[in-house]
């Protein structure tokens, strides 16, 4: 594939393009080599030889396929979506930090993100110089999305508007109704970018199947937590495919690698989709197991509950049961926002009674 060459015909009206960066619009990719598999390779001043023990299909002495055209088919049918709407990532991390670099000029416009949410929205705005407009989610109502003061808060020079869903780290899902409606109200203005890096483990599906209807909504997905590939780093945007060809040309020719393509179409083959569905429901099962036994550890004030492979608590004394959980040879995450709290990842059976026991020891010595 070559992506095509700049224009800078001005994006039609309405078009979400007309909220990116015009300077962007206008962008010659990289003219990565020319991707000719079946003619011997003397153009890309690679070695011909593999290094030893390279066990890799297609060698690691040879640059790989810039968005394999294999890989990117399979996951669009992962995610029940077309090709043209999918751009694969160096994990979710790459496409937040995709976006905001497409969308936000630096010193002039603004991302808006709904703490306590996932750090690296606001980080990636910051390193790209871009400011970030904070609308807190309702801690008194289950952490629920203040749509209109999201819209309010929404001023001009705003161009992307998070929505993690289930959010990290309080679990909860945000309503698919509340996303369309606020992507109609935000449409013109903002695109409006939800994150499902945990949709997986919730009993919903997707949003992405409205972006055919919904010009301004992306959505982020990863192979890392249900697909047990986060060392892999394989995320995607969804997304409209004018949104997607302005990504093409800024991402990195080069972005995903050899061994985790790989990888990654392994895990997409039949069987092994069948072995993370069964995983995800085993996770679903011990979620509920777990939230019952927090909910009755005497240090335990208040447990959240969960649509993710995550349970969000608040303990009398968190730094207590933090280093509780260390001495038994667990780490748990501590939460900079929400300090009585701590984020507990559902693992195995067995890792799970060993914390709920850790949790428990603690507040005999306390009581
Ligand atoms: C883990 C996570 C991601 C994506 O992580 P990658 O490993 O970069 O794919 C995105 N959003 C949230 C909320 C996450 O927790």
């Amino acid at each position: 594939m070559s992506a095509p060459t700049g224009s800078a015909a001005p994006p039609p009206a309405g078009s979400p393009l007309s909220i990116a960066r015009p300077d962007l619009l206008a962008i010659s990719p990289y003219e990565h080599a020319a991707w000719r598999p079946e003619l011997t390779r003397l153009h890309a001043n690679e070695l011909p030889w593999r290094q030893a023990g390279d066990d890799s299909e297609a060698g690691l002495n040879r640059y790989p396929e810039p968005q394999p055209r294999e890989l990117v088919q399979a996951i669009a049918a992962l995610y029940e979506a077309t090709p043209d709407q999918v751009l694969v990532t160096r994990g979710g991390d790459e496409g937040i930090d995709l976006l905001t670099r497409a969308f936000c000029r630096a010193g002039q416009d603004s991302i808006l993100t709904c703490p306590p949410t996932f750090g690296m929205y606001p980080v990636a705005a910051r390193v790209q110089g871009a400011g970030v407009v904070r609308v807190p989610l309702r801690a008194d109502d289950g952490f629920a999305y203040d749509e209109d003061a999201v819209v309010a808060a929404c001023v001009p020079g705003v161009k992307l508007v998070y929505v993690c869903s289930p959010n990290n780290p309080t679990g909860n899902l945000i309503g698919e109704a509340l996303i369309l409606r606020l992507a109609q109200r935000l449409a013109g203005r903002a695109l409006v970018v939800v994150d499902e890096a945990y949709v997986e483990f919730a009993d919903r599906p997707s949003v992405a199947r409205h972006i055919a209807s919904q010009p301004w909504l992306v959505v982020l997905r990863t192979l890392s937590k249900a697909h047990a590939l986060a060392g892999a780093r394989c995320g995607t945007v969804l997304a409209q495919p004018a949104i997607i060809g302005l990504l093409r040309r800024i991402v990195e020719p080069y972005n995903l690698a050899q061994p985790s393509i790989e990888a990654v179409l392994r895990a997409l083959t039949p069987a092994a989709l069948a072995t993370s569905r069964a995983r995800v429901e085993q996770i679903v099962l011990e979620r509920g197991l777990m939230l019952k036994q927090l909910a009755a550890c005497p240090t335990v004030t208040r447990v959240w509950p969960s649509d993710a492979n995550f349970i969000l608590a608040e303990f009398h004394d968190a730094q207590a049961a933090f280093e509780r959980a260390c001495a038994a040879g667990l780490l748990v995450r501590q939460q900079r926002e929400l300090t009585r709290c701590l984020r507990v990842t559902v693992g195995t059976p067995e890792q799970n009674r060993s914390l709920i026991a850790a949790f428990n020891s603690l507040s005999k010595v306390s009581a």
